[in-house]
């Protein structure tokens, strides 16, 4: 019998000041603002939900200001399942910078798949309308070129279409490590030292196994 690994890294990056912390906040805790320094020694802040009649353990890594820096380390972008670039929509600087975030994911994370690899886009402060200064449509022009990429319109502030981004994420998550899992026999598994976890051919420093090099 074969056993599902339910858990998927989460990545959200994005200019300072775009919203990712409080993006992060609306969705594990509801509020927008339980604390907006992100707990020092905490590099993630997790979240279980049922998807499809499966509980799932989200991990969800946010910058601690240091990117600033585009320094984030290989430790942020490692084993990430999915990754949601945010950009402010009233801030085109932070819009014209998702390619560099996009190619810094892609270099860091190394996925075996980048062309196809789960991101999503999210335009942040919807609420601010009035001041808004990058339209859907230019936005949306940026995912066609970009693999038809999801694009959600959010509040982070206000509550706005954020469960809606991160279950696009999480489905997408789970979509992907079904097409990669490579499922093993029990008797396999078990000398594998994986402890009757699917492994994953998916993942920088994890155990890839060829299915023809078993038996
Ligand atoms: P980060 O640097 O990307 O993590 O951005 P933060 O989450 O720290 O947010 C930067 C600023 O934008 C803070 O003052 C937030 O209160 C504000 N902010 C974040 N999301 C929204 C939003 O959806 N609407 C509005 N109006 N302000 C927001
Ligand atoms: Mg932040």
């Amino acid at each position: 019998m074969s056993q599902k690994r339910n858990f998927l890294k989460i990545v959200i990056l994005g200019d300072s000041g775009v919203g990712k912390t409080t993006l992060l906040q609306q969705y594990v805790h509801n509020k927008a603002n339980v604390n907006n320094k992100p707990t020092i020694g905490a590099d993630f802040s997790k979240k279980e939900i049922q998807v499809d009649g499966q509980v799932v353990t989200l991990q969800i890594w946010d910058t601690a200001g240091q990117e600033k820096f585009q320094s984030l380390g290989f430790a942020f972008y490692r084993g990430a399942d999915c990754c949601a670039l945010c950009f402010d929509l009233t801030n085109p600087a932070s819009f014209e910078a998702l390619d560099k975030w996009k190619e810094g994911f892609i270099d860091n994370a190394g996925p075996d798949d980048p062309k196809t690899f789960p991101f999503v886009l999210i335009g942040n402060k919807v609420d601010r309308e009035d001041e808004r200064r990058v339209s859907s449509s230019k936005a949306q022009e940026w995912c066609k070129e970009n693999n038809d990429m999801q694009y959600f319109e959010t509040s982070a502030k206000e509550g706005v279409a954020v469960n809606e981004a991160f279950i696009a994420m999480v489905k997408m998550g789970i979509k992907r490590e079904q097409n990669n899992q490579i499922i093993m026999p029990d008797s396999i598994a078990g000398q594998g030292g994986a402890g009757g976890i699917k492994l994953q051919g998916n993942k920088r420093g994890q155990t890839n196994v060829k299915t023809n090099s078993c038996c």
